[in-house]
């Protein structure tokens, strides 16, 4: 597999130091000594991404992996999956608080489309067979979806098209994501909003379970955010950053946010 060498995706800084705890015999994972952000330093490049390591795939084989490793706490963690969903707002129902109606690009959108109906849906997806099947869906309903790398994606779109953005479990992913952020913006309506979520790194469950934590995952995932790094990437692009999961901050393994494009 070809591998393509990463600066922080947040800062750009090449100033950092080695996580070797958290790091996995192939990838390494190292913190920027600037800005804070936890990345793994190289990359798998996009042609990889787009056939051998469709994500899908990935996630099976690392839940196999995990179960393997850990039969009795994969099992648990399976059977008390309904517990976080008795304290978790339905995501479209807060997504709507910020995002009335109009356009929606879901980013790595997957093979899904459920996207409410005031939406006309719009899509980006690297994963060949997942772009072809919510294509079809989305095109039922006015919108498309391309099958490219974000960036290169968000070029389909006009400037100022856009009311919202989601990044669901996918900015972890993304090789570039400060470059993505970037070039949302301009995309965006004044007033139009990025939702994301990601794995929190911040979580005391981390912490506690090192590098068997469920948001480790070698080597899709890139980008190990927390709330303050997720703030200073916002801040850097100038978005107003608002995070949706205040109370749960530290309790929650994924953190949930908004950027804010001010009107
Ligand atoms: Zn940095």
């Amino acid at each position: 597999m070809k591998k393509i060498t990463r600066s922080c995706p947040v800062c750009t800084s090449d100033q950092k130091i080695a996580l070797p705890k958290l790091s996995h015999p192939e990838w390494n994972t190292v913190k920027c000594v600037k800005c804070q952000m936890v990345y793994l330093d190289a990359a798998p490049d996009y042609e990889s991404l787009s056939e051998d390591l469709a994500w899908t795939k990935q996630f099976a084989k690392e839940k196999k992996r995990r179960k393997e490793k850990e039969p009795i706490v994969a099992w648990i963690d399976a059977k008390t999956r309904w517990r976080l969903h008795m304290f978790r707002d339905d995501e479209w129902a807060y997504i709507s608080t910020r995002v009335k109606a109009g356009n929606v690009l879901d980013i790595g959108c997957g093979g899904l489309n459920n996207i409410p109906p005031q939406f006309t849906p719009f899509g980006i997806e690297i994963e060949k067979q997942a772009a072809e099947i919510s294509d079809a869906l989305m095109q039922e309903r006015g919108g498309f979806v391309v099958h490219a790398p974000a960036l290169e994606g968000l070029e389909s779109f006009e400037d100022g098209f856009l009311d919202g953005i989601i990044m669901r479990s996918y900015l972890e992913h993304e090789a570039k994501p400060r470059e993505v952020i970037k070039a949302c913006y301009n995309k965006l309506k004044p007033g139009g909003a990025i939702y994301i979520k990601v794995p929190n790194f911040d979580t005391i469950n981390r912490v506690v379970r090192g590098i068997d934590w469920c948001g480790f995952r070698f080597p899709d995932h890139l980008n190990y955010f927390g709330i303050a790094t997720l703030k200073t990437l916002a801040d850097n692009e100038n978005y107003q950053f608002v995070l949706k999961n205040k109370v749960t901050r530290y309790t929650n393994d994924n953190v949930h946010c908004f950027f804010i494009k001010q009107s």
